[in-house]
């Protein structure tokens, strides 16, 4: 009679279980965070050549109590991975859409939008339009002052299913701009598809606009491409008034990025445009 041993072998990683630890205790802190209301939404500007502000895009950060300020990239690829994604996005509709009715009775930034950025996951969710729209409602934002930021990612599942959701809100006056455009395996059908209604040129191309050929290539394309199929753009990341002068003569009439303001929380923007109205936007 023949006996067969099978022997199995296990490693252990260290580095490995360290990794699955401290992603265990985040996505702990996570959820306790968002129950203790530790989620901040800070807001960047959104300027014109004149750099006169156009509105805004609420970008999300975390209070840590012990960490301190966490940007998105600390936590939303979590929060993306498990539900946590979807408290997270509601709130950060809700917020936005009460700080449009704020600003709303106060005449300096009652025209300004305001810019929510959506992931995958939100938009995939079937109850997605009637989230917005309750949002919306429940707080009486003007819909027609708030911006949804897709990415070329979430476009390619199911076009019918995209364009039934984009087209609901469209009729609500959401707009819809696509985010870090360029960067994704656009199909330019989907840009004559879709009621999009900007382009927001990544960061990534405006870094070396002015030394490497490709890019500027790039970005006069993009430009050349959104005019004609009636679309605005943005271009994002702007450092430096070199960046914004070649990109101004390339036709780009909306700008966001350091040379600007960084995002700031809410108060501090709106104080600093009060004492700075007239002049260019804070730096
Ligand atoms: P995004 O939507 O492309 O936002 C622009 C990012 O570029 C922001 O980073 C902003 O602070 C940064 N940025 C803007 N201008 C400049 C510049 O001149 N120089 C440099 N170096 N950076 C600049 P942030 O706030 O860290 O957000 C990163 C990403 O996290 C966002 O990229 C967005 O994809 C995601 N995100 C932020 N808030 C939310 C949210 O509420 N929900 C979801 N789903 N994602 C969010
Ligand atoms: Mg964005
Ligand atoms: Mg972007």
């Amino acid at each position: 009679m023949e006996v067969f041993f099978r022997v199995s072998l296990s490693f252990f990683d260290p580095a490995l279980q360290a990794e699955i630890t401290s992603r265990a205790f985040l996505l702990r802190d996570l959820r306790q965070g968002i129950e203790h209301d530790e989620l901040r939404l800070f807001y960047q500007p959104i300027v014109n050549s004149q750099r006169c502000i156009l509105g805004v895009e609420a970008l999300v950060r975390w209070q840590h109590p012990e960490l301190g300020l966490l940007p998105p990239s600390n936590f939303i690829t979590l929060a993306e991975q498990t539900n946590l994604i979807h408290p997270i996005g509601l709130w950060v509709l809700q917020t936005a859409c009460a700080q449009l009715v704020q600003w709303a009775r106060q005449p300096d930034f009652a025209q300004w939008t305001v810019a929510v950025n959506v992931s995958e996951r939100q938009f995939n969710d079937p109850e997605f339009v009637s989230v917005v729209e309750r949002a919306i409602d429940q707080s009486g934002a003007d819909a027609r002052l708030l911006r949804l930021e897709l990415t070329e990612s979430m476009l390619h599942d199911d076009l019918n299913k995209t364009l039934y959701k984009m087209n609901a809100l469209r009729r609500r006056g959401v707009e819809f701009s696509l985010d870090d455009f360029g960067t994704g395996y656009s199909s330019l059908s989907y840009l004559k598809k879709l009621p999009l209604n900007h382009l927001k040129i990544d960061k990534s191309f405006i870094d070396d606009v002015l030394s490497d050929p490709n890019d500027s290539a790039i970005v006069r394309t993009i430009l050349a491409l959104a005019r004609n199929l009636d679309l605005h753009v943005i271009a994002e990341g702007v450092e430096t008034d070199a960046q914004m002068d070649f990109l101004v003569n390339c036709g780009c009439a909306a700008f966001q990025g350091y040379l600007f303001s960084r995002p700031l929380p809410v108060e501090q923007l709106t104080s600093d445009c009060a004492s700075n109205m007239a002049g260019p936007a804070r730096r």
